[in-house]
């Protein structure tokens, strides 16, 4: 028998579950599912362990500087699996934990890959399920190029099921993975190469932290190799060759990993029965309140095109509801201004226009740009890792409104989500200057800028 409710995700990721206990919060019959792991991308292979082994990087980074500080504590080993382990674990208490909201919410979870059969018929394993609302939060993959030899590379999801810490590896690619999965083996003491094809990784954000990025790099690693596109990757018995389009090579490497972006998972859901229009890349177009070309079905998450990141999909998905649940008929997610951190080494936090994008938008005479550079206490202590923190704010017009916030260095993880309230509050240079400062912080430089 065809089972029916007024609200069904397809997907149960960031947007899948925070869209269906949202609904079901508000008295709807809701259900999630899910072909995979409860929790999508961000719990299982994406936020959640990538932050795990990112911590396990600042901890070996701590040893480093704990002989300054008095500690005489030389490392007698570390133990992968045993994190590996630990990570694990906690990813299932999280399960757990969803699992427990699911129930006291009255979500249905239905375990299966869906498709659609029309607008309003979705089957799982042969069970036909109808919703009066459909939505679309399939999110994505790691793509893979299309080179000889690119199948002994692994993606993201690979390295999360690395058993062993390879003793090297290449990381390829430019984006957020690749710099973060790169940064984590080298600290944790894989050679470490990071192979970008164009000048440097992460283009797209503030010269300023990017220049800082790269800079570090050279100065404590991993390997960085610009200008460097892979041609062809050769097998020798346990070891990879990387053979570049400018006739270089790198390696022999333990470990290939590509992190050259994400492709929607749309390809599958048999979206023609239920006349879903995507684009030539695969995500399905929605207007800003999620709807999709057919009504009653929505998309939200990494399938949309839209900023990939875990609380854009958690949010447009419970605005959603709201709206179409809540008698809240222009709900909608402001897809500006998000803040996001980059979990290099070290950290980038970034909200807003970088500077060359303000200029490009409000022309150089309306804009001003206020730098600090300075050592976080954390690191002034130590002899060798006296590293700069660097912030930047981006203000423009007379009253200084601020338009981008960027730093790079210990704590920009952390200082950012208070900082970027108050710029999509719409705060000008006066009321950071107005703001008395927390000492000693990193943060504190935002509001003594001069
Ligand atoms: P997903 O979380 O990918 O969920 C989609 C779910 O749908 C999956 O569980 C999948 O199995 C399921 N599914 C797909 N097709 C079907 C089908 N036909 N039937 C049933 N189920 C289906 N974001 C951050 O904000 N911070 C970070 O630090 C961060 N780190 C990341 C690190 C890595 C390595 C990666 C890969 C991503 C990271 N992200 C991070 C991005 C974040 O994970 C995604 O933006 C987020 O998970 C998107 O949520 P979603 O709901 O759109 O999709
Ligand atoms: P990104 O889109 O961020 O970066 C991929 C980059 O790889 C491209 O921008 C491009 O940079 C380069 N590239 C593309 N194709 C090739 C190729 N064939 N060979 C070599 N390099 C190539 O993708 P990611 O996979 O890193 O991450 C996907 C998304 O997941 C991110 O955009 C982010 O939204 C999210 N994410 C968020 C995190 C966080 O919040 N901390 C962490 C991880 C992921 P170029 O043009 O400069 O060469």
């Amino acid at each position: 028998m065809t089972q029916h409710f007024d609200f069904l995700a397809i997907g149960a990721g960031s947007g899948g579950i925070a869209s269906a206990n949202r609904a079901a919060r508000l008295g709807k019959k809701a259900a999630v599912i899910e072909a995979k792991a409860i929790g999508g991308t961000c719990v299982n292979v994406g936020c959640v362990p990538k932050k795990a082994m990112w911590y396990a990087g600042q901890i070996a980074d701590a040893l480093h500087y704990a002989p300054d500080y008095g500690f005489n504590a030389p490392l007698k080993s570390f133990d992968w699996q045993k994190l590996i382990a630990n990570r694990e674990a906690y990813i299932k208490r999280i399960h757990a934990a969803y699992e427990r909201g699911f129930a006291s919410n009255g979500v249905t979870v239905i375990e299966g890959f869906g498709k659609f059969i029309n607008k309003n018929t979705v089957e799982v394993n042969g069970q036909r399920y109808t919703a009066d609302h459909i939505c679309i939060a399939t999110g994505g993959k790691p793509s893979i190029p299309n080179i000889e030899g690119a199948e002994f590379g692994i993606d993201s999801d690979g390295f999360f099921a690395l058993e062993q810490q390879p003793k090297s590896a290449a990381v390829i690619g430019a984006g957020y993975i690749a710099v973060e999965l790169a940064g984590v083996l080298h600290a944790l003491g894989s050679e470490t190469h990071l192979l970008v094809r164009k000048e440097k990784p992460l283009r797209s954000f503030d010269t300023m932290l990017t220049d800082t990025l790269v800079e570090q790099m050279a100065k404590h690693g991993p390997t960085l190799h610009c200008h460097s596109t892979p041609k062809r990757i050769e097998k020798n018995g346990d070891l990879f060759t990387i053979h570049l389009e400018n006739g270089n090579t790198i390696g022999p490497v333990e470990t290939v990993i590509w992190a050259i972006g994400r492709t929607p998972a749309t390809e599958n859901l048999a979206l023609d029965a239920a006349e879903v229009a995507t684009n030539e890349h695969g995500y399905i177009p929605t207007d800003k309140y999620q709807n999709t070309n057919v009504k009653g079905i929505y998309a939200v998450g990494d399938n949309t095109g839209r900023v990939q990141l875990t609380p854009v999909a958690v949010a447009a998905g419970r605005r959603l509801c709201e709206r179409i649940f809540n008698n809240k008929p222009y709900e909608h997610l402001d897809y500006t201004n998000i803040a996001t951190v980059v979990f290099s080494h070290p950290v980038i936090g970034t909200i807003g226009l970088t500077e060359q994008e303000a200029i490009e938008t409000y022309g150089e005479e309306q804009v001003k740009v206020y730098n600090s550079q300075f050592t976080a206490l954390y690191q002034a202590m130590t002899e060798e890792y006296r590293d700069p923190t660097r912030m930047k704010l981006v203000c423009v017009g007379k009253e200084e409104k601020i338009v981008g916030i960027h730093s790079i260095g210990f704590g920009s993880d952390e200082l950012l989500q208070g900082f970027s309230v108050a710029m999509k509050m719409g705060a000008t240079k006066a009321d950071f200057d107005n703001t008395v400062a927390i000492h000693p912080t990193s943060a504190e430089e935002f509001v003594t800028m001069t």
